[in-house]
């Protein structure tokens, strides 16, 4: 299969491990830089064009799309899906999962366990905002924060209403939520491909952290799920209609709890903490769904 990644550096880990395990199952890779990929909306044929050139018709592509250009990049998504070719995710579940309250309201909406979690607009709202969410400590997150940027521990209540109204001054979209005390400043990721939970790993915050991420000094380590941790896992990547997520969950004493649903997740950590090759599962599952003009939305919504 002729196979284009789209992703901003070929160097990245997951980029080259992507490649390496297609290249070694006899595909074609080819890594496109979403911002150096531009389209034409209006013609009969839908196209895409890279340095002057149109690119030539691929059988799947695999997004790799980061945070910061979620926009533009799930644009070119939406593209190749009106040319027929196979998203392993799709634009809109991307889009989707982008949104960390949107995200939260169609894991709700299925009955899958989350945190308590408030959104309001007005100052006014605030008191009975943190009352909601069973008062302090509670965690205070920007909707679209990445890597435990934007995700605020707030101790006490008068601390809580202080960043609550900062974040309502500099006009930015936050939500609020129940502090899990009880996950001891660890999660679970649980890397989902189709209907199953192919890896998972542990990730513990370094000491005085309450944030798990890697990018924020957490470890990672191997760790067995219980099958209610699948389940939620496998539940959560299918209400927000992705092949291949990342799922966070908090273990909480009343059964696991999602965090979020990542759409891109990265390949090192959990390569490195389970030794399985995640890569070669997904080029796999490529192999197994793939078929030109078979994506779902073929470029709608
Ligand atoms: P990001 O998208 O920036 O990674 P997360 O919502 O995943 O934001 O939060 C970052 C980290 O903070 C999580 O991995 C977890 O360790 C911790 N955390 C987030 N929300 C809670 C919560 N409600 N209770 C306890 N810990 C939390
Ligand atoms: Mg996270």
């Amino acid at each position: 299969m002729r196979i284009a990644i789209i992703s901003r550096n070929k160097n990245l880990y997951s980029t080259r491990r992507l490649i390496e395990a297609g290249e070694a199952k006899g595909h074609e890779m080819h890594v496109l830089d979403p911002l150096r990929c531009y389209m034409n909306i209006n013609a009969k044929e839908p196209e895409i064009h890279m340095r002057g050139k149109e690119l030539p018709q691929f059988d799947a592509v695999i997004p790799r799309i980061g945070a910061s250009i979620t926009f533009y990049g799930a644009a070119v998504l939406r593209q190749f899906e009106m040319m027929g070719t196979y998203p392993l995710n799709e634009s809109v579940a991307i889009s989707r999962s982008r949104d960390k309250l949107r995200s939260l309201q169609l894991l709700s909406r299925k009955g899958i366990g989350l945190p308590v979690t408030g959104f309001a607009s007005k100052p006014n709202d605030i008191p009975d905002l943190i009352d909601m969410v069973g008062g302090a400590p509670l965690v205070i997150k920007l909707l679209e924060g990445t890597q435990g940027i934007g995700v605020v521990l707030a101790e006490t209540r008068k601390a809580a209403e202080s960043v609550i109204e900062a974040f309502m001054g500099l006009n930015a979209h936050f939500m609020v939520q129940e502090y899990i005390k009880e996950a001891g400043g660890a999660d679970l990721r649980c890397f989902v491909i189709g209907d199953k939970v192919i890896a998972a790993m542990k990730r513990q915050a370094k000491p005085g952290e309450f944030r798990s991420n890697l990018h924020r000094g957490g470890s990672a380590t191997l760790v067995k799920l219980s099958p209610a941790e699948r389940s939620t896992a496998v539940k959560a990547a299918k209400t927000m209609g992705l092949n291949v997520a990342g799922v966070d969950l908090l273990r909480s004493n009343h059964g696991p709890l999602v965090m979020e649903v990542n759409s891109s997740p990265g390949l090192e950590g959990i390569e490195t903490a389970t030794e399985k090759d995640v890569a070669a599962q997904i080029i796999s599952f490529i192999e197994k769904t793939a078929q030109l003009h078979k994506t779902r939305t073929k470029g709608r919504g």
